[in-house]
């Protein structure tokens, strides 16, 4: 099992209560009222951030006191400097060879990869190296720069321990510690790894947790672990994907793909996810669409770690236009040109769509979502609907019935054999968000 793609061993509950909004508070907050050091202005200006976003007007001057954080905060929101400046404002003066003094855990690589580039972005005029450490690359390097000392050290909790059981690297200096995406990590089975780092962090030591939700679990460790922590909530309440035009398809599983190439064909995305369940799902997408559109390429955690980065890299420069993924990239990857997202098969997890769709409209941009629904499906779509409080609307391409079942082919595989017969023609499209659910013909 990769880092990235393990069951879920601790269920994010949704229903959990969320600690109370408090980003409108921040709208007029400008870095000038943060107090940050000259050498930190300048590297803002060079980033060309011009003003907080509200968790970086919340957080910082918090974090800057040295108290301890539960965040609840979602990706694009620029919570990684939000946590990132407190941490380099704070820094002594790297020495060589000296121990980290700050340790950032990410449930996947590609996050622990964006993060250390950030903090690398707001380390401009600064002596400090950051060094990413993940599984699936050789360790050797990894050691020889933690062997020549840095300031912060970005990894993934798996990784991070190896780390430690080799004494390659030493956290007895550590004076602040960050848990990022503290949700995903408790769901894809870190907590007993966390639990190991933390207890061989010094006590006397700042620790920075942030969530996208903060289910009893996340609580418990932060109760356990963190020094009478402050709770802010720094997500707005309809999660960043407001801003974003998102619709549905009622679609069998033998007409997807067709949904999908005529959907290109019509929206020309300048850049597209399309996210499937499974690795094998992803890779047949991957093929099919290699064969009608140029520019397609596919990341899955079965991908070594190179081809991974090589593909987020690309992706990332808009060398490719459509990359078909996993949720591997559905929490936290930074790629801000996605003017599309196509869920080709919906999520399994509710937080995972609101995940999926946020890579769209990063920043203010805007951006739109298809989902293409199995007639089965009606029920997780009204719960991802519940969790982000806005109906769908439901789509159609004129000429186009994806719930017609094709009479050449039989379905083979597991996605076409999930189809459900139709025998209905679908009702009429209603318009707009106030549709009534029986309308939909699911
Ligand atoms: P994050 O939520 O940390 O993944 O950040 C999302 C994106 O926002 C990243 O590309 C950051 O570089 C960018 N970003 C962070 N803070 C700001 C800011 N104050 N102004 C503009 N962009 C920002």
């Amino acid at each position: 099992m990769t880092e990235n793609e393990s069951p879920p061993s601790e269920q994010v509950d949704d229903s959990a209560p969320q600690t109370e909004d408090s980003t409108e508070q921040f709208a007029d907050v400008s870095f000038q009222d943060l107090e940050l050091s000259d050498v930190m202005m300048a590297s803002l200006e060079k980033a060309g951030y011009e003003q907080p976003t509200p968790i970086q007007a919340g957080l910082i001057p918090r974090a800057m006191a040295g108290v301890d954080v539960v965040g609840q905060a979602r990706t694009g929101t620029g919570k990684t400097a939000a946590c990132g400046i407190p941490i380099l404002e704070r820094l002594t003066p790297q020495k060589k060879n000296a121990a980290p003094q700050a340790l950032v855990l990410a449930p996947t690589r590609e996050l622990a990869v964006q993060v250390r580039d950030e903090i690398a972005k707001l380390s401009h005029g600064r002596k400090v190296s950051c060094v990413a450490v993940y599984g699936g690359k050789p360790i050797r390097s990894q050691i020889e720069k933690l062997q020549r000392g840095c300031s912060v050290v970005v990894g993934t909790p798996g990784r991070v321990l190896d780390h430690m059981s080799r004494g390659t690297l030493d956290l007895s200096s550590i004076s602040v510690v960050v848990l990022d995406e503290a949700d995903r990590m408790l769901d894809i089975g870190f907590r007993p790894d966390i639990e190991k780092i933390l207890r061989r962090c010094p006590k006397e030591r700042q620790t920075l947790l942030l969530s996208a939700t903060v289910p009893p679990p996340i609580e418990r460790l932060s109760k356990r672990y963190m020094n009478d922590p402050e709770s802010m909530n720094l997500s707005p309440k309809v999660v960043a994907v407001d801003t974003i035009d998102q619709f549905y398809f009622t679609v069998t599983g033998e007409r997807k793909f067709d949904l999908l190439v005529r959907l290109i064909e019509r929206e020309n995305p300048r850049q597209a996810i399309i996210f499937c369940r499974t690795k094998r799902g992803t890779e047949k997408v991957f093929r099919r669409l290699k064969a009608k559109a140029p520019s397609v390429s596919c990341i899955h955690g079965d991908l070594q770690q190179t081809v991974r980065d090589r593909v987020m890299s690309q992706f990332r420069d808009g060398a490719v236009q459509y990359l078909v993924a996993t949720d591997v990239v559905g929490r936290g990857i930074d790629v801000s040109g996605v003017s599309h997202i196509i869920n080709y098969d919906m999520p399994q997890f509710c937080d995972d769509y609101v995940h999926r769709v946020g890579r769209t409209g990063r920043m203010g941009r805007e951006g739109v979502a298809y989902s293409f629904v199995l007639p089965e499906e009606g029920s997780q779509l009204t719960s991802v609907e519940q969790r982000i409080n806005i109906l769908l609307r439901r789509d159609e391409i004129p000429g186009f019935d994806p719930l017609r079942a094709s009479r050449l082919s039989k379905p083979k595989s597991s996605e076409a054999a999930a189809a459900a017969p139709v025998e209905e023609p679908p009702p009429p499209p209603p318009s707009g968000r106030r549709m009534k659910r029986h309308r939909r013909g699911l």
